[in-house]
């Protein structure tokens, strides 16, 4: 079997490079993986060091129709992770969020349709539903995003199903909450902070920190995006959340304790425009049909994760 991973030199799509070469995924024993990425600022080439020579690297831009095609011919799966992720970055300059989230979606979903590609599974987020006050969102519910980011994802997302509905291609898409790990590029919270606060500096807080996030280890959401390309219903979404619910003020505290520095170190900045305030996705889908559960407990898992930005310095600080 041949497995393209798009956006394999990214933060969860290397992380999926090293779980499924590490065997860690037993329906992937034993396949081809190609990994397919424009390595820009967040795909690097460290990432995928662990299992240089047991992966197929191919440097390409998911907007390139005739790259997308070489790559994609003799494929059996699709995985695709490559994006434009951070949510910053959409605010003041949202034109590579549309060309590579919307563009490159839809030329990996017409590539694998014309190539007869047996699965595609799309890898979405949460963030497409916009915000909720309360309760979880069921996979059913509206896309409601509200940042440049989430809508360029909903947008990809929707093109994935109409591939489905139109062509009849086998896709099937995830809606994960926010992963923590290591390899994360230093611009996301998590490992921003750490960095930060191993350097000695303060730690940007946006607003009143009350914005809850879901945070789930980046090896669970490997784990369960390999479940639905196994078993997954072809033209169905899962979501993939059940990590922990925290207040970003609450996981700044929990980081500073993880480094052994006081509350000092917070400065608090002028919030994020349109910031959500909550985000909550309904994973009992994933769990009932596929029994996926979360497994890292977030507290060693976090401890963990610090401990790796400690240890690798020299893949940060370059
Ligand atoms: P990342 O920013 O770390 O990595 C993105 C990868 O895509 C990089 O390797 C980059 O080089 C590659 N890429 C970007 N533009 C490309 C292009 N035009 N052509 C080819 N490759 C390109 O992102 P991540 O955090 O690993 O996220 C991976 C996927 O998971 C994304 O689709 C994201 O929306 C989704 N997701 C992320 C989270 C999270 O918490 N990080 C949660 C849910 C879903």
């Amino acid at each position: 079997m041949r497995v393209v991973v798009t956006g394999g030199a990214g933060f969860i799509g290397s992380c999926f490079v090293r779980s499924a070469v590490a065997g860690e995924h037993p329906a992937l024993a034993g396949a081809e993986i190609v990994v397919l990425d424009a390595f820009t600022y967040a795909g690097r080439e460290a990432n995928l060091a662990p299992v240089s020579g047991a992966v197929r690297v191919e440097r390409g831009d998911v907007r390139d129709p005739a790259r997308v095609a070489e790559v994609l011919a003799g494929a059996d799966l699709v995985v695709h992770f490559a994006a434009e992720t951070h949510v910053d970055r959409s605010i003041t300059g949202a034109a590579d969020f549309v060309t590579t989230n919307v563009v490159g979606t839809q030329v990996l979903l017409q590539a694998a349709t014309d190539l007869g590609v047996a699965r595609f599974v799309h890898v979405s987020t949460d963030e497409v539903y916009g915000s909720i006050e309360s309760g979880s969102w069921p996979e059913t519910h509206p896309l409601e995003p509200n940042s440049p980011y989430s809508a360029a994802k909903a947008g990809s997302d929707l093109l994935a199903r109409s591939y489905h509905r139109t062509h009849g291609l086998d896709v099937v898409v995830t809606r994960c909450s926010n992963n923590y790990g290591p390899y994360q590029f230093p611009e996301k919270v998590v490992p921003l902070f750490v960095t930060r606060l191993l350097d000695g500096h303060t730690v940007p807080l946006y607003g009143d920190g009350a914005n809850v996030r879901d945070w789930l280890h980046v090896e669970d959401h490997c784990r369960a995006v390999a479940l639905v390309a196994e078993r997954g219903r072809a033209g169905e979404v899962y979501n993939i959340g059940g990590g922990t619910e925290l207040t970003n003020a609450e996981l700044t505290r929990r980081l500073l304790a993880a480094v052994g520095v006081g509350e000092d170190r917070i400065e608090h900045v002028t919030d994020r425009k349109g910031h959500d305030r909550r985000y909550s996705v309904d994973w009992s889908k994933i769990h009932d049909e596929l029994g996926w559960a979360p497994r890292v407990p977030f507290g060693p898992g976090l401890a963990a994760t610090v401990a790796w930005y400690a240890e690798h310095r020299d893949w940060w600080a370059a």
